[in-house]
């Protein structure tokens, strides 16, 4: 089946106990194991009963999981409290000793889990300013375990050649990991690309409301995926019934939002390239965009989130307070558009000299387009710009 069925019918679609359409919140924290102490039933009881106790396992949490799996082509999938946790649990599969290569402009929390705390821990990493398949070579190390990617990057949505560098790792016997948030599994797959892990914000365009955080990790083979199901049952960073409940209820109209945001967003792009106090565009979409034919041949559309410059910092600044419809706000992905302002957000602690050599500046603004009409957007985007 293709994706936009998979998202409704995903195994999941009908509670099995009572027939009701809607995931079944399971708010609970334990499960009778009554049945397993009856005459006549006293053989292993995981062998019986799927569920003991919720941090372990959870039904509601079992259908998200699953539908994850199903929608990126994995083996197993991993629901968990935040974007980061279910990046801190993956790394958590690796050991005092090994060595990770990672992009440079991955997400500033996964960022900062490498270079504090797993540092700490002795989990040593290369962050490389491009990420290809000579510098991944260069950069290989005997104790080196796996590549950790991101692309579209953030803010600048610069492209990364996951074909290319998921074969480089797996020619070097390591094993590639991709953030595949910006895109979601209905515009890019890594998994199908050659990935071994995939970990999203599901607290972006998955959820799709602003309104739940959560992250999710899926794998592309069992053994990788009870690695993880280690990790998740003994760190605990669990996603909640509820919150798995709410971000079910968002993959299932993934398909209508993203291909509507898509949309908006490619018409802000065209109104952004022709106005007077724009400099620069930044979207995968745009022809001339670096690595757009790349993208291209690896996803199915050019997303949903664009950055643009301003000629002068106090256009951007002085945008970001008169737009009325964009609101000013870290995240992206949720049916309102939000208009992030790098420097005082995502990249506040990198140091103004690093930011200008990244070329993020004070000029930038990433917008990531909602569900509101496209001509009340540009309408009022040119009165905030001019
Ligand atoms: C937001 C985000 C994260 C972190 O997710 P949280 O849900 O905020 O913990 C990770 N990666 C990317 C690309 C993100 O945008």
């Amino acid at each position: 089946m293709k994706l936009a069925t998979l998202l409704i019918h995903n195994g999941h679609d009908t509670d099995g106990a009572t027939g009701a359409l809607g995931t079944p919140v399971y708010q609970t924290s334990t499960f009778d194991r009554g049945p397993d102490f009856r005459p006549g039933a006293m053989s292993p009881p995981a062998e019986r009963l799927e569920y003991d106790y919720a941090r372990s396992g959870n039904p509601t949490r079992k259908a998200l999981e699953d539908a994850a799996a199903l929608l990126e082509g994995g083996a197993a999938g991993y629901a968990f409290s935040s974007g980061v946790s279910a990046i801190a649990s993956v790394l958590g599969i690796f050991s005092s000793g090994d060595h990770i290569i990672a992009a440079e402009d991955i997400y500033g929390g996964s960022y900062r889990l490498l270079n504090t705390y797993f540092k700490r821990w002795g989990l040593d990493h290369t962050a490389l300013g491009a990420v290809n398949p000579e510098t991944i070579r260069a950069t290989l190390r005997p104790e080196t375990k796996a590549l950790f990617i991101e692309t579209p990057s953030n803010p600048l949505l610069k492209i990364t050649d996951l074909r290319a560098c998921c074969a480089a790792a797996r020619e070097a016997g390591i094993i590639t990991i991709v953030d595949n948030t910006f895109m979601t599994p209905l515009l890019q797959r890594p998994l199908e690309l050659g990935a071994d892990i995939v970990v999203h914000s599901a607290t972006k365009f998955l959820g799709g409301h602003s309104d739940v955080l959560a992250g999710i990790a899926v794998t592309k083979t069992r053994e990788l995926g009870k690695r993880i199901y280690a990790v998740q049952n003994s760190f605990g960073a669990v996603l909640g019934p509820w919150d798995c409940f709410l971000v079910a209820r968002g993959l299932k109209t993934l398909k209508v939002r993203v291909e509507a945001q898509q949309a908006t967003a490619a018409r802000l792009v065209d109104f952004f390239l022709r106005h007077r106090n724009v400099e620069a565009v930044y979207y995968p979409g745009l022809e001339g965009h670096p690595g757009s034919e790349v993208h291209a041949a690896q996803a199915a559309g050019p997303g949903a989130v664009l950055s643009f410059k301003t000629r002068t910092t106090g256009q951007a600044q002085a945008f970001l307070g008169k737009t009325r419809l964009a609101a000013p706000a870290v995240s992206l992905g949720g049916v309102e558009t939000i208009a992030s302002y790098p420097v005082w957000m995502s990249h506040a602690a990198i140091p103004v000299a690093e930011r200008d050599r990244l070329g993020i500046s004070p000029a930038l603004i990433r917008i990531s387009a909602g569900l509101e009409d496209a001509d009340d957007l540009i309408e009022d985007f040119d009165a905030a710009l001019s």
